[in-house]
């Protein structure tokens, strides 16, 4: 095992990586900018380097610093935590190049997914079920549009480099597809400097469903069960829960092993998510493959009682999966809410200011609180308004989500806005209770939640 460590990331991901490390005897580096002098990751590491000023490109995407500190300060390996760096295939070879061990994916399989449409051409090819679509190269828009209507209205364009829920446009209709494409072309070219774009069928009312997947450098493949992600705000998270409710035993095998099949087509090592669309009638799609530990993780160690940071590191050692999937079960049921600096009243734009106050829900063996922040510290512009994950366990989805509906209500924060009372209103919200959700939930109920 590694004997120390550093973590190329700030905020509540750099902390709960350092905790387990911590726990598994590895020293922790952090790296922080300017603006995160006194952040909590930093004084929870056992050293920290200065990587530069506040906005990201100036420290936390530097791979030169980044790299850098790591060698003086002689860590083996990098955890990159999720965003900066942790999709970035030149970093990996970087790491590569300066003998430091990446605790993440081959490069190959980080460029396999790099982009949308490519990915799409392996998981075909690999048998993986895809939504209908074009994902060709060929970009003059009178094909693109042809290929809209072989496919039917309503469409849904992406930008192949998309993400986060950006450079994506739903079409309804032949009438609006010129427009919507060069719309959507803008955006692509504005937010990732290339607008390079995919067409598929809309799906109108799936469900977000990711499987969470672990392959060691062995060849050998697990899945640590689904995540049920539809709550969607703009196609942005808000609840994420696992397992996902009513899915037979028999779906769940089908999609697991789609999703290994997704990961050995291209390879993977480490932690991935394949992500899929999931349809009344049980059929699924794969979307996309998530190449790093994703933000709601958290929900998945709660009903398997496994330490993900703790595979990763593992299995980066070169170390085996420390459990078969006859070995893995689901124990329960867990909800994440995320906690975010934002303005309900001003469409959810990011909120920014001081956490003068910040009483969190007492933890217990229910009740799990991820953060990066402290009671007096900034929520700045510079980085993601995140403030918190807050996370709940109970023997089953009723419990859990009354439980979620209390901890979210214990909630205290001044100084700066935040969504505690739009999640508390969702936790509560009967068609939620219900489970009568899917992508459009949010949408559909906005008298109810707003
Ligand atoms: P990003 O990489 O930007 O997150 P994704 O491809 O993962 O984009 O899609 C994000 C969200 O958009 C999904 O969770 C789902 O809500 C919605 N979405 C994506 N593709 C479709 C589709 N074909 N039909 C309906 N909704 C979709």
């Amino acid at each position: 095992m590694f004997r120390k460590i550093l973590i190329a990331n700030r905020g509540e991901i750099a902390c709960r990586v350092i905790r387990t490390a911590h726990q598994m005897g590895i020293q922790c580096v952090a790296v922080y900018s300017d603006a995160d002098r006194d952040s909590l990751h930093v004084k929870m590491a056992d050293e920290a380097v200065y990587l530069g000023a506040a906005p990201a490109r100036d420290s936390y995407l530097m791979i030169d610093k980044v790299i850098a500190a790591a060698k003086q300060t002689g860590a083996e390996a990098i955890h990159p935590g999720y965003g900066f760096l942790a999709e970035n295939s030149e970093f990996v070879k970087a790491c590569d190049a300066a003998d430091l061990v990446f605790i993440g994916p081959p490069i190959k399989a980080i460029e396999a997914m790099g982009s949308k449409s490519a990915a799409k051409i392996i998981m075909e090819n690999a048998g993986v079920p895809l939504v209908p679509g074009y994902h060709g190269k060929d970009q003059s828009p009178e094909l693109i549009k042809a290929e809209a209507e072989k496919i039917g209205y309503p469409v849904l364009l992406k930008a192949t480099a998309g993400g986060g829920g950006k450079g994506m446009r739903i079409v309804e209709k032949a009438s609006d597809f010129d427009e919507a494409l060069a719309a959507a072309k803008r955006e692509a070219i504005n937010g990732f400097g290339d607008d390079t774009m995919l067409v598929e069928k809309y799906l109108v009312k799936p469900r977000h469903v990711e499987f969470q997947v672990f392959c060691d450098s062995q060849g050998s493949g697990v899945y640590l069960f689904e995540r049920d992600c539809s709550v969607q705000r703009r196609h942005q998270k808000v609840i994420e829960e696992a397992p996902a409710p009513g899915m037979s035993e028999e779906l769940r095998a089908k999609m697991g092993d789609a999703a290994l099949k997704a990961a050995q087509a291209i390879g993977y090592v480490n932690a991935g998510t394949v992500e899929f669309l999931l349809d009344a009638d049980d059929s699924f799609f794969f979307m996309e493959m998530n190449t790093r530990l994703q933000v709601e993780h958290p929900i998945t160690e709660m009903i398997t009682g496994e330490d993900l940071v703790a595979w990763q590191l593992k299995i980066a050692a070169g170390l085996p999966l420390p459990k078969q999937q006859k070995d893995l079960a689901i124990h329960g049921h867990a909800f994440e809410a995320r906690i975010y600096a934002e303005d309900p009243d001003q469409d959810f734009l990011p909120a920014t200011g001081t956490l003068s106050y910040l009483r969190t829900p007492a933890e217990s063996r229910h009740v799990r609180v991820d953060t990066g922040v402290l009671e007096g510290d900034e929520v700045s512009i510079y980085y993601d308004p995140m403030i918190a994950k807050l996370i709940v366990w109970d023997t089953n989805r009723e419990a859990a989500l009354s439980r979620m509906a209390q901890a979210l209500g214990e909630y205290r924060i001044a100084g700066v806005k935040t969504n505690t009372q739009f999640l508390k209103r969702l936790a509560e919200a009967a068609p939620f209770q219900n489970f009568d959700v899917d992508t459009g939930f949010i949408e559909r109920n906005e008298d109810l939640l707003f």
